[in-house]
């Protein structure tokens, strides 16, 4: 991390900014301007910004949590639930932000818990417009209801932080190992990966229109943090999502105190690959495996079983690697993703 942070301060200086001081002499540093709104230094606003005061800005308000510290410093940003049924981000950006002390910080802590607002209410991943918010960035001001948002938030987030991360659970009855996705040849957002401490980190631009892949491109190093079920709060994935942000803020030099080391320690995989429905082979499908096993290569990681016949057919792994993710008992149909295999 201190390379990262050595690296914003040269940064900073190079672009005449806020921390081309020194850290012990007097900085200037005031209220920030955001969406708006004034956030006094050592003060914390929670507001709903709406992009026009029409009826229809109502349909397209974002949820915005501020935290201006006292202090100058980075501003590192959360965005939760741009898929509307990812829950457990919400909360992980709801407690980090009930838990910072404006009084103590240094820099700026911005959070939209809830970026896909429309899908919060509904519990649907998608928009009003059925568009994924993740394959609509960086968006346009003059697009569909998706672009619109996206342009809302990438501007926003592209202007103001100094690092994103992006939190998400598994989709559609798939549950993730808590874990990291980041572009593993970008040095900086692989410092903030390892920083924020979860015991998995996947390699991977991410697909084109996501909003991890669009910053990254734009130059804001942004990280992925996974982990639990789609449509639920879970405590555990929760509280290592809440301690891997704290351990970056303590890393950006934001708060003061010791990060907490991942248990297990962290590994790193540069790709993964799905263990697939076989064609022809639908049914009632049970895991045979749970995450966080490691897996041989044609290891039985997932049993079907056909409801007319009682036939069972057992699915191999594809490959030697770990279980990062799988799905919950359920109905499956021929190429439906089951287990989620880091490669070794
Ligand atoms: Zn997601």
């Amino acid at each position: 991390m201190q390379t990262f942070v050595r690296c914003l301060y040269l940064l900073a200086i190079l672009s005449g900014g806020q921390l081309a001081h020194a850290a012990d002499t007097p900085q200037p540093w005031g209220s920030l301007r955001l969406l708006e709104r004034e956030i006094p230094p050592g003060e914390k606003r929670k507001f709903s910004y709406q992009a026009t005061r029409t009826f229809e800005g109502s349909f397209l308000d974002t949820a915005v949590f501020v935290a201006r510290g006292r202090r100058a410093g980075p501003t590192l940003c959360l965005v939760a639930m741009i898929h509307g049924d990812e829950r457990n981000g919400f909360e992980v950006a709801r407690e980090v932000f009930s838990g910072t002390d404006a009084g103590s910080l240094a820099g700026t802590l911005i959070a939209l818990p809830a970026a896909n607002v429309h899908g919060f209410r509904t519990g649907s991943r998608y928009m009003p417009d059925r568009r994924d918010l993740n394959r609509s960035f960086p968006g346009s001001p003059t697009g569909s209801n998706s672009a619109v948002i996206a342009s809302i938030i990438f501007g926003t987030l592209r202007e103001q932080c100094t690092a994103v991360i992006d939190l998400h659970t598994g989709s559609f009855d798939r549950g993730n190992l808590p874990q990291v996705r980041v572009d593993l040849a970008n040095e900086r957002a692989l410092d903030l990966a390892r920083t924020f401490g979860a015991p998995v980190i996947i390699g991977g631009a991410g697909p084109k229109g996501s909003m991890r892949r669009e910053l990254m491109e734009a130059g804001i190093p942004t990280i992925i943090y996974e982990a639990g079920l789609p449509l639920r709060f879970e405590p555990d994935e929760i509280a290592a999502g809440v301690r891997g942000v704290r351990n970056v803020m303590v890393g950006l030099g934001m708060t003061s105190g010791r990060a907490t080391p991942p248990t297990p320690a962290t590994r790193v995989f540069s790709r993964s690959s799905w263990a697939r429905v076989p064609l022809g082979q639908g049914g009632v499908y049970y895991p045979a495996r749970q995450a966080g096993e490691d897996v041989r290569k044609g290891d039985i990681v997932a049993r079907i079983y056909d409801p007319f016949t009682d036939e069972r057919y057992d699915v191999p792994s594809p490959l030697d690697g770990y279980i990062v993710g799988l799905a919950v008992p359920q109905v499956v149909f021929s190429g439906y993703a089951l287990v989620h295999i880091a490669r070794r």
